[in-house]
């Protein structure tokens, strides 16, 4: 098993330019396999699911991991993501932005949030359009409990490629636009162009830890 991390960690690294960081999308696999990549030198893991994650973030105290909140935010779940997660990649409203940055205030907690956008047509994802994120812009920089870092896509399933990378560039367009330096952007199997269009997060799941095991579903 080791082995298998081994050369599926080997890959993603060979030609990955230093501008974008692996983010470790560890969403059905059992804190075991967290272990394992751990053990590469790997500290930054993405999670979904928020029962989930609390099961293998207690199991792993003892390798003081960073996560990152990847799933569709609901607005009951905002205290205990906020407490638990040090980066939230998935925030795509102002009022979802408002709760964050009180709750975080209430628990004195300031965490690094990438706001989600949507910049083509997807009837299966949520997220921001260009004109929806300028029209509320200010409101997000003025809120106190929470540092705004970046900006977080996805592609819609089964888009050419040469759409998807000009969607990648757009994204980190508007993120430069916006003098925001995170573009959370790249999956296993569109992670090359990403990085190529200046992804800074790759959120990497199976290309690193192989099929998911249990199926949780992208919540978003
Ligand atoms: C599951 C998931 C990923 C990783 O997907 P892979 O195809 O396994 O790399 C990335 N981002 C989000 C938001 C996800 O839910």
């Amino acid at each position: 098993m080791n082995d298998s991390f081994a050369a599926r960690w080997q890959a993603l690294h060979l030609d990955r330019p230093c501008s974008a960081k692996l983010l470790a999308v560890s969403k059905g696999h059992p804190a075991a396999s967290l272990r394992c990549v751990a053990k590469f030198g790997q500290r930054d893991f993405g999670e979904s699911r928020l029962q989930e994650a609390l099961a293998k973030q207690k199991e792993l105290v003892d390798l003081k991991l960073r996560w990152h909140f990847i799933g569709r935010l609901q607005s009951n779940k905002v205290r205990p993501v906020v407490k638990a997660f040090d980066v939230i990649h998935s925030v795509d409203s102002l009022p979802l932005a408002e709760r964050v940055s009180r709750i975080a205030l209430e628990e004195a907690r300031k965490p690094e949030v990438l706001l989600q956008v949507k910049l083509r047509p997807d009837p299966n994802k949520g997220g921001l359009s260009a004109d929806e994120l300028s029209a509320i812009w200010s409101d997000l920089q003025a809120l106190p409990g929470l540092r705004i870092s970046g900006l977080m896509t996805m592609a819609p399933l089964h888009m050419a490629v040469q759409q998807r990378k000009a969607l990648f560039s757009d994204c980190r367009a508007l993120a430069d636009q916006l003098a925001l330096a995170e573009c959370s952007m790249g999956m296993s199997m569109d992670w090359q162009e990403a990085a190529n269009a200046g992804s800074t997060w790759l959120r990497i799941g199976s290309a690193l830890f192989g099929p998911r095991l249990v199926s949780t579903e992208a919540a978003n």
